[in-house]
This record gives C-alpha cells, sequence and structure tokens, in this order.
C-alpha cells in the first residue's frame, strides 16, 4: 500500500510524504516549506520527485539536503527540463571545503520528454554534474513505478503517479498442502512466468502450472499527485491517459471558482475544474490540495465543497 502525507500546514508551501507499507524507505514530493516534516524522515528518503522549481515548491530544498549531507547514500531527484542546473546553484552556493566526496550522491533525472530522462551525478565537494545517461523510464525501485504528465503551467509542471508493483499472495485455506518453501518456488514460478518449473510438496513433484490456482495476484495500488497545471485541453488529455482509474490522486486547486480569472491568468486550477479532471480521470478518491496563501479556512472549505461537488457530480 502507499500513502501520502501532507506536511506542510494552512499557509505554507507544499510538500508531501509518499510511504510505502514495505519499506523504511520513502520518497518525497516537492520541497516546500513543511513544519510537519521531521529529521528523521529527511533521512529515510531515498527519492525527491520535483513538480516544478517555483518557489513554493522548491524553497525547501536546502533543509532537506540540510540533513541528507553525511549519509554516504545516494539519493535520486526527479525533475523538470533544468533541474540539474538548478540543483547545481542551490548547492553551490555553501562552502562545502569540510566535506568529503563521499558525504552523498545525488542522481539527478531531468525530464526532457516522455521518452527521454538525462541521468545526471552530482557530488561534495565541487558539485559539478556528470551526464551519465540517458534513458526512457524515469523511476523504477523493489516496490514502485513511477509515471508522469508533462503538464503546461506556463512551464513544465510535472505530475507523477506511483504505481505499487503487482503482489501475489497464497491461498492457505484452499491448498490442503503442508507449508513449506514450495510456496516462495511457486510465486517466483508465477511471477517469472515458468508453467512448466517442477515444484516438490511432501515428496510429490508437480508443475507449478497446475498450481498456479493456489495464488491470487493483486493489483498494485495507484497514487497520483498533480501539481500546478493550466486547465486545458491538452492537459487534460495527458491526465487521462497517465492518471486513469488511479487509486487516490491529490490534484493543485490554488483558486476558488470565483477566482477563476486569476487561475487562467496564472496557468493554475480551480475548485470546479479540478473536481471534475478527476472525475473524467475516474480516479477512485481524490483531494484539493495547494491553495492560495491568501485564502482563509473558511476560503478552503468553499474550494472544497466545489471540489467534491464536481468529482461526484453525475452527467
Ligand atoms: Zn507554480
Ligand atoms: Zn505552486
Amino acid at each position: 500500500m502507499l500513502q501520502a502525507e501532507i506536511k506542510s500546514l494552512l499557509r505554507e508551501d507544499i510538500s508531501i510524504l509518499i510511504k510505502t507499507t514495505n519499506s523504511g524507505k520513502h520518497y518525497l514530493y516537492d520541497c516546500g516549506e513543511a513544519s510537519l516534516l521531521t529529521v528523521k524522515e529527511i533521512q529515510s528518503l531515498s527519492a525527491v520527485f520535483i513538480s516544478h522549481t517555483h518557489i513554493d515548491h522548491f524553497s525547501n530544498f536546502d533543509g532537506i539536503f540540510r540533513h541528507q549531507i553525511g549519509s554516504g547514500e545516494k539519493i535520486v531527484i526527479c525533475g523538470p527540463k533544468n533541474i540539474h542546473h538548478q540543483i547545481e546553484s542551490r548547492l553551490k552556493s555553501y562552502t562545502w571545503n569540510l566535506v568529503d566526496e563521499n558525504a552523498i550522491e545525488y542522481e539527478i533525472r531531468e525530464i526532457v520528454s516522455e521518452e527521454e530522462i538525462n541521468v545526471y551525478r552530482i557530488r561534495p565537494p565541487y558539485w559539478k554534474p556528470e551526464l551519465v545517461t540517458t534513458q526512457n523510464f524515469l523511476f523504477e525501485d523493489e516496490y514502485v513505478n513511477v509515471d508522469f504528465a508533462i503538464l503546461d503551467h506556463k512551464t513544465d509542471s510535472i505530475a507523477y503517479l506511483f504505481k505499487e508493483k503487482d503482489s501475489v499472495t497464497f491461498n492457505e485455506n484452499g491448498s490442503g498442502f503442508k507449508k513449506g518453501k514450495w510456496i516462495g518456488e511457486l510465486k517466483a514460478a508465477f511471477e517469472n512466468d515458468q508453467s512448466e518449473k517442477e515444484i516438490e510438496i511432501e515428496g510429490t513433484v508437480y508443475k507449478a502450472f497446475d498450481l498456479f490456482r493456489l495464488l491470487t495476484k493483486n493489483a498494485g495500488y495507484r497514487l497520483g499527485v498533480i501539481m500546478d497545471h493550466a486547465v486545458c485541453e491538452s492537459n487534460y488529455d495527458k491526465l487521462k491517459t497517465v492518471f486513469k482509474r488511479a487509486d487516490m490522486v491529490y490534484i493543485e486547486t490554488f483558486y476558488k471558482d470565483e477566482d477563476q480569472e486569476f487561475a487562467k491568468i496564472n496557468y493554475h486550477s480551480f475548485a470546479s475544474a479540478s473536481g471534475k479532471i478527476m472525475k473524467d480521470c475516474q480516479v477512485k478518491e481524490s483531494v484539493p490540495i495547494h491553495f492560495s496563501r491568501r485564502y482563509t479556512e473558511n476560503d478552503v472549505t468553499e474550494i472544497e465543497t466545489a471540489f467534491y461537488k464536481a468529482f461526484s457530480e453525475t452527467n
């Protein structure tokens, strides 16, 4: 299961922690000011995903690397075009003469297009980005695959979809066999498509195929976050492709419906537009996030009401 925790208070900028149930490693989505983000959580990050580098999404990046330097770990940072230059500038604005080159390594993945991801490596004390490779996928580890859409916000704004890997469970009740190491072998045969593999249980040899009925495939949870974006057809076409039927999606809803003129000028979304596109994407659950800082709690309630009305409306 994947879980998102919003670490910013009302009127703070945005930062979201994403956790997987089976791992102590977490992901961070954007680096806005976030009073609720702890040092321990920062030190548990294996990857940071940046939607875009407007100051409200990137101002706390220093606060993040402050607690990572010295860990000796490799941390991935994904972000839009030129993210490697912006990270380089931020890191170079400090003095690093006392820091060893093994204190940390960042692997920056710059999203040039849907199919082109430039991978850079950057280390102390000189922080000079070095192009390592160009690849056609963004991020995959043991637990998740991350898909994305490049949205128009008068600059690229990356919306990310975290797709937990499918899992296989053993149906203990229907088995009739004693548990043993054969269950692991059977799961491996299933995952690797080896239906002819021989599995020995209590002295008898079976074909894996005949035992697959004892397994259930569980679709992985899909959790998305869509940050700043203009209300326009080209953005919506991309969202409908990537986020279709996702389990949970958090979506930028910067303005109230009555302020939608500002949304247009600033390439942002507003309450009923965000609700409607989430409905059109047929996502199971959705939560509006990232409201203009001039809004009060009552304004936010108004946004949420209009959002959920549009999200649940039947045509
Ligand atoms: Zn923005
Ligand atoms: Zn923003």
